[in-house]
């Protein structure tokens, strides 16, 4: 039996403008990915679960960001507060 919640638990924040890519966490928060763009070295996460992040200096280019981002939605079981 899964422990994860489900996606339809927790309805989706809005989505900002500069979001890349948005992970679900096993917690049914997300992870969102924002930034400028693949090449860009603005790219960070921040998981809405738990309020982690990549705060600077580890802005990076999203192909270094995505794994990361990824590995703690699969990790964190934070759930959405509000
Ligand atoms: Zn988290």
């Amino acid at each position: 039996m899964s422990t994860a919640a489900r996606a339809s638990t927790f309805t989706e924040p809005e989505r900002p403008n500069d979001l890349l890519i948005r992970f679900i966490t096993i917690g049914a928060s997300f992870v969102d990915v924002t930034g400028t763009g693949e090449y860009s070295k603005d790219n960070r996460w921040h998981c809405t679960g738990c309020g982690d992040s990549s705060d600077c200096p580890d802005q990076d280019f999203l192909f270094r960001i995505r794994p990361d981002a990824n590995n703690h939605a699969a990790a964190c079981r934070a759930i959405p507060l509000r």
